[in-house]
């Protein structure tokens, strides 16, 4: 039988099957070659300006033989050795390499833990644990970036949440009285009224937008949020003679005179001036808001990595989803990230 004739029989089955064909295709063929240029892309990315010892930042390095298929190598600085994955999220894994591509890809498509878990076949805390291992290793391999040009920039607000904080931490008591899970909870998270009413319950988290795709997103408050909020998370994050657009928060009232920009006041009710308006970020914000629904809630230390997940899934939407997976998996492995699973319980809430 030829390519041919079997490309003929293929045509022949119904749809079902033909998926089928396909993932055990895609199994084998893509998932192999991808792993091969996912480990090469990692080493190169690391090594781009020459070899560099993650310990101590040395380039005294030299190759120290192979250990289970791994080359290792040897910094003659600190005398430490290292592979090409040392402090990156599947380090020390036990795990192999083919169930963390399959985590990758879960998370391309924005699945809970929980069904991450199930998918990947691994358990509930160690689905977790890799999450934000790669999370805070892809947060530091992305940055909270700049803008420039046309700029749209605005606030959301998420609930401020301690899930997660008090199962065996004998040392943590919660700052607030705990908010009651019912039918109606779910409706109040993150659904208070914009500007109107915001307490120290809420968490602001402020996006910028420019017209060349790039994005910031960043926790930067806890409650109202002030001009010395606004000033921190723009400098040296916005070009200079930028146009920035914003709604009428008073928060923004100096931007202009201490950041050579141009400000465009876009008052509340309305959504145009001219060329000028705030439609981008809004709508990035509901996109943002119903992605999160997802998550049921996200423990405030955590909701950095989530914005930053977000982030990365917007800067890529057009990409096909196995570049998505090679993409996130070099990206992810090639910042020197060394997450622990016992600093977990410990984390506070990132604000820039
Ligand atoms: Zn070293």
């Amino acid at each position: 039988m030829n390519a041919n004739s079997i490309i003929k029989y293929l045509l022949t089955l119904d749809k079902n099957e033909q998926q089928k064909v396909f993932n055990f295709l895609e199994e084998k063929l893509i998932i192999g070659s991808l792993t091969t240029q996912i480990k090469e892309d990692i080493k190169e990315n690391r090594f781009a300006s020459g070899k560099v010892c993650p310990h101590c930042k040395s380039n005294e390095v030299s190759k120290n033989g192979k250990y289970k298929g791994k080359q290792r190598y040897m910094c003659k600085s600190c005398n430490k050795t290292f592979t090409d994955f040392t402090f990156s999220p599947c380090y020390h894994s036990k795990k192999d390499f083919s169930k963390w591509l399959e985590y990758i890809k879960c998370m391309v498509a924005g699945y809970s833990i929980r069904k991450c878990a199930e998918i990947v076949e691994i358990t509930v805390p160690t689905s977790f644990s890799w999450r934000h291992k790669i999370l805070d290793a892809l947060r530091l391999y992305i940055g909270t970036g700049h803008v420039s040009g046309l700029v749209e920039a605005d606030e959301t607000f998420f609930r401020l949440s301690y899930k997660g904080n008090h199962s065996k931490n004998a040392l943590f008591t919660m700052p607030r009285k705990s908010n009651k899970r019912g039918p109606n909870s779910k409706k109040s998270i993150d659904e208070e009224p914009k500007k109107r009413g915001i307490s120290k319950n809420q968490v602001a988290v402020m996006c910028a937008l420019d017209r060349n795709g790039n994005i910031i997103s960043e926790l930067i408050c806890n409650g109202r949020m002030k001009y010395k909020d606004v000033e921190r998370l723009f400098k040296d994050r916005i070009e200079e003679k930028s146009i920035l657009c914003i709604d009428s928060h008073k928060s923004y009232i100096r931007l202009d005179s201490n950041f050579d920009v141009d400000i465009q006041k876009i008052e509340t009710g309305k959504f145009k001036k001219g060329i000028y308006h705030i439609q981008h970020i809004n709508s990035y914000h509901s996109r943002l808001k119903k992605w999160m629904d997802r998550f049921n809630g996200v423990a405030t230390k955590y909701l950095n990595n989530y914005m930053y997940w977000f982030k990365w899934i917007e800067l890529f939407k057009t990409d096909k989803d196995s570049m998505k997976c090679k993409r996130l998996f070099v990206q992810s492995h090639t910042s020197y990230s060394n997450t622990k699973i016992e600093d977990f319980k410990n984390r506070k809430p990132l604000y820039i």
